[in-house]
């Protein structure tokens, strides 16, 4: 295993630590037997968990709260000031950066759009914001302990390597080392739906439920899995692709070389395609095409009633292979909800098997800034677990 540049230990060296941590990062504040029960752990596990975490300053208790008692009964929260991160998001046109604290509030965020798509060019660029970052957390006078950097496609992440993103054309690329090189920093890489996955879990929709999918529909159609508290990565790194479940073998050919793919129906680009050929206006992106559907077009509603019966299809299908408690809907595509969420929830009514039905749909806007703090829960993530021995 590579190691991390520059990382300051942090004192959680079980897994049972990590775990009282991560309880309070994103349940917090807990009194220590709220932990023991939410972790189901002993009141000695929790204590002995507890206590190397305030004396590193991570976890810090409120003072006033029943001061007579004996034993320790006031609620423990995490110092979200004590340490920051940086989460970096790369579309194929646009590098998206945030600096967070350790409970993953952003606190600045920039915006750079991609010119080239180069490897080189795009890493050039991404090093310039990681600088800008780190010049803006000096004046916290906190350091920075992790990049996280989001790529869609099939990321490697314990190699730190993508092995193919689509939008990018990219292919092998040691993304990893290649950031630790310029920025110092310890690097996470990961892929972006699986990152914003992270977040939801530890800091969104997905708090506290053991099992969930994120569906994300834009540029593509992602989908991430948390089973048993866990985000699920997959024997080979590639799992939840249900972009690419196909839902017409007859239908227009993939990126992925099959033909009606999730994505080659619901993706921007295909219905881009699919609006221009069904109404003969040259729509030149997913706003014209939406606009035009808005303004009632019967063809390109049609496409968007097409695409919203793909993606709940594909949720249907997510749903009875693992009955998550809640999807939530997502992605950049939501702009277009409201021309296909009726198709979205019959398609998904209609294919969920039994009570895999009673699965609740959620959507939720999460505009770039948030899958750059995808990216940055990932470092944190790998922050929090470096030192855990399993
Ligand atoms: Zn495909």
């Amino acid at each position: 295993m590579r190691s991390p540049p520059r990382a300051e230990a942090f004192p959680a060296h079980t897994p049972a630590a990590s775990q009282v941590f991560i309880t309070v990062l994103s349940h917090g504040p807990l009194t220590r037997s709220d932990i023991g029960g939410r972790a189901g752990l002993s009141a000695a596990a929790v204590t002995k968990a507890v206590r190397p975490l305030m004396e590193a300053g991570y976890l810090v208790e409120d003072e006033d709260a029943r001061p007579s008692l004996g034993r320790p009964a006031n609620p423990v929260r995490v110092d979200g000031g004590r340490a920051l991160f940086i989460g970096v998001k790369i579309t194929g046109d646009e590098i998206i950066a945030v600096l967070t604290d350790l409970c993953c509030r952003i606190r600045q965020a920039r915006h750079l759009p991609l010119t080239a798509r180069q490897p080189g060019a795009v890493l050039a660029r991404a090093a310039e914001l990681v600088h800008e970052l780190l010049t803006e957390a000096d004046g916290f006078g906190v350091p920075v302990h992790g990049l996280g950097v989001a790529v869609s496609g099939d990321v490697d992440r314990a190699a730190g390597v993508v092995r193919y993103s689509p939008f990018l054309e990219w292919r092998d690329v040691r993304l990893s080392e290649l950031m630790e090189m310029t920025t110092g920093l310890p690097v996470t890489v990961d892929n972006d739906v699986r990152a914003l996955t992270v977040a939801e879990q530890w800091f969104g929709a997905g708090v506290g439920l053991s099992d969930f999918a994120l569906v994300t529909v834009g540029a593509g159609v992602g989908c991430g899995l948390v089973v048993h508290g866990r985000v699920v990565s997959g024997a080979h790194g590639v799992a939840g692709e249900i972009g690419h479940m196909v839902i017409d073998p007859a239908g227009p050919p993939c990126h992925c070389g099959n033909r009606g793919c999730v994505e080659a129906i619901a993706a921007d680009r295909a219905i881009v395609a699919a609006v221009r050929e069904a109404t003969g206006v040259p729509v030149a992106d997913a706003t014209e095409a939406v606009a035009l559907a808005h303004r009632g077009d019967r063809g390109a509603r049609e496409v968007y009633t097409r695409a919203g019966e793909a993606i709940g299809r594909a949720i249907g299908t997510v749903a009875n292979l693992f009955g998550p408690e809640r999807v939530i809907i997502s992605g950049e595509g939501l702009a277009a909800y409201d021309l296909f969420a009726e198709q979205i929830r019959d398609a998904f009514a209609a294919s969920a098997f039994g009570t895999a039905a009673r699965c609740d749909l959620q959507t939720r806007p999460l505009p770039f800034d948030e899958w750059a703090r995808g990216a940055a829960a990932t470092a944190i993530q790998s922050f929090i677990r470096a030192q855990t021995r399993h």
